[in-house]
């Protein structure tokens, strides 16, 4: 896929453009203490291949269920399949959906695994215990990859769909999907590692970065 050394993506709190691997240390430095009024955790979370990111803050007293619904409204939902928890590399033992975030210590790394089938595998690391102003959603978005542009490997105009019936999938502009269609398998292209997959549309990702006007 194209475009892939260049991770960066903006700090939803003030819109400084930065690297995943110098995002966290910003997020610390500049906007998380510990003065706030709600304990809560710096995760951040990558898909297995590291080419999709986000970091965000959950209270440490919501629950893996809570952390699994935000993870299919951003990335994953496409229609219902299980998903689990794990310690990291362990396939037969996963953490039950009621376990606490905050009972994770901080550096620890977890899996992630969406539809036992066609899986979608994420890795959460578990920064470091901070607090915030109460707020009324549990998850807060605090950073995210920008999303990544694709050409039509067709015509090398900007690709917006991905045929999926080719491996690997291939891009294409709204005319070559077009032309695609019957032979093909089309699914838009999004800022999620589960493009391409199954039939995942984005249509819960609700968490697109918005700059604020100046
Ligand atoms: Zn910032
Ligand atoms: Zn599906
Ligand atoms: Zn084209």
């Amino acid at each position: 896929m194209a475009n892939r050394k260049q991770h960066k993506g903006p700090c939803y709190l003030c819109g400084k453009e930065t690297t995943r691997g110098y995002m966290g240390r910003h997020l610390l430095a500049d906007h998380l203490g510990p003065d706030g009024d709600q304990a809560c955790y710096l995760l951040k979370i990558e898909d297995e291949y590291r080419n999709y990111w986000l970091f965000i803050d959950i209270p440490v007293s919501s629950t893996l269920l809570t952390l699994d619904t935000f993870l299919r409204a951003v990335w994953l939902e496409c229609c219902g399949h299980m998903s689990a928890f794990m310690p990291l590399r362990s396939y037969d033992n996963d953490y039950g959906m009621n376990k606490k975030i905050g009972s994770f210590l901080p550096g620890t790394v977890i899996q992630y695994e969406y539809d036992f089938g066609s899986t979608t595998t994420l890795y959460i690391t578990f920064v470091q215990e901070t607090t915030r102003k109460k707020q009324k959603n549990a998850v807060r978005v605090l950073a995210r990859n920008d999303p990544y542009t694709f050409t039509c490997e067709r015509c090398g105009k900007p690709a917006t769909q991905v045929d999926a019936a080719e491996w690997p999938a291939v891009m294409l502009c709204e005319e070559c999907a077009e032309e695609a269609e019957e032979e093909g398998y089309i699914l838009p292209i999004v800022n999620s590692p589960r493009m391409g997959v199954c039939g995942y549309c984005g249509e819960f990702d609700v968490y697109k970065y918005k700059p604020k006007a100046r």
